[in-house]
């Protein structure tokens, strides 16, 4: 018997594997594959073992569409409202108008925000996603102080050792494989006492957002479901010093959702922190994959009194829930005309209002199945036809 032995990355104590989830994606996804998900029972972190950070960078690369959500819109009031439960928990350690370093700053909306808003202090923002970033290197204000983006990894950032006062990483650790790798670059670049406010969406309260059954487990690009517990080992391990850990349900211009945030200092190691630990992250994950095969099975049953089945729309859960299918036989459409440029395992993305509306129709996204319920009852499909992912 081979005994599975894994080492957690982020408390270094033993993990194993658990579960497979089928991912599937667009063309050549790197997400055509079957990522195997572990768990540290010792720090409550579950991951994706086996992707690498060269692999995910071909996503952010080729595939990746934040450009274009209006998810990360830096003008809408939901973004700002969070913005400013950002800057508040800077000013409440006593970190007012530092130098802040946002690192996977997107858009840059955080530190344009912050500019615009009275911050006594410079900017820099660096994102692998160029599509995403200002064009414009440098904004400026009457008082001076100047917010400069440039392209840069967390992984590799372009500031010398002991140059920074303030990293944020919101939205950022879920994302990258090596976290070491990543807090041996935080700690090189920041200066002594210098901070870092880490955000991820609480995997322990998952649960509070109740969006869709394989909504947070389908986000593909997710490799990490933090615990608390495990982001504190991680930080210990390098050398920070935990003083705050906060869990908030903080806006998005689509939805609430349950977020987690780390602030840590340089230097120390404070063992003494109380954290409350939310639910097991894994028991989420397995509900999570059952309710998904049993809508699988659902369709599949639905599909044998009817001659047709069709998709409508690409999502992320859509791509968890087709590889459960097996060989049944199925028609996708988009009404996004980059999406109908493209195939999915040589099957063709259809333009909505072209096909005829026969058999079931299988509405996939959960943001958006109002909306698409709606076009499809207009363009003739039966109500009673019509089956929505939930
Ligand atoms: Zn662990």
């Amino acid at each position: 018997m081979t005994v599975d032995k894994r080492i957690c990355p982020t408390c270094h104590q033993s993990s194993s594997h658990f579960l497979d989830w089928l991912y599937s994606g667009l063309n050549a996804s790197v997400f055509n594959y079957t990522a195997q998900f572990c768990h540290c029972p010792s720090c409550g972190l579950i991951y994706v073992d086996n992707i690498d950070d060269e692999q995910l960078a071909h996503f952010y690369a080729d595939e990746c569409s934040y450009s274009e959500k209006a998810h990360f819109d830096i003008t809408s009031p939901a973004n700002i409202a969070k913005y400013t439960c950002y800057r508040d928990v800077m000013t409440n350690y006593g970190l007012a108008n530092v130098q802040v370093t946002d690192v996977g700053c997107g858009r840059g909306g955080f530190l344009l925000w912050l500019n615009a808003n009275g911050w006594q202090a410079d900017g820099h923002g660096v994102d692998v996603d160029i599509k995403s970033m200002p064009n414009s290197e440098i904004q400026q204000k009457d008082d001076g102080y100047v917010v400069q983006f440039q392209q840069g990894g967390a992984l590799s950032l372009p500031y010398a050792e002991d140059s920074q006062q303030l990293l944020t990483y919101f939205h950022v650790f879920e994302h990258i494989r090596d976290i070491d790798a990543v807090l041996n670059e935080a700690h090189r670049v920041l200066e002594s006492g210098g901070h870092i406010l880490i955000e991820v969406p609480d995997a322990e309260h998952y649960s509070k957002q109740p969006v869709g059954s394989a909504f947070w487990i389908g986000i593909r690009e997710h490799i990490y479901h933090f615990s608390a517990q495990a982001l504190i080992a991680a930080l210990n391990r390098h050398g920070f010093n935990v003083i705050s850990v906060r869990r908030d349900m903080l806006p998005t211009p689509e939805f609430d959702y349950p977020s987690l945030m780390v602030l840590a200092k340089k230097g120390g190691v404070n063992t003494d922190l109380d954290c409350e630990s939310g639910d097991d992250i894994a028991t989420f994950v397995v509900s999570s994959q059952q309710a998904l095969l049993k809508q699988a099975e659902q369709i599949t049953l639905l599909v044998q009194h009817h001659s047709a089945l069709t998709f409508w729309g690409c999502s992320a859960e859509l791509f968890s829930l087709l590889p459960l299918l097996g060989d049944l036989d199925f028609a996708l459409c988009d009404a996004s005309v980059p999406k109908q440029q493209s195939r999915y395992k040589g099957r063709p993305i259809q333009d909505p209002s072209q096909i005829k509306p026969e058999g079931i129709l299988v509405v996939a996204p959960y943001l958006h199945s109002d909306v698409i319920e709606q076009t499809a009852l207009s363009l003739g499909w039966p109500q009673q036809l019509i089956y929505r992912l939930t």
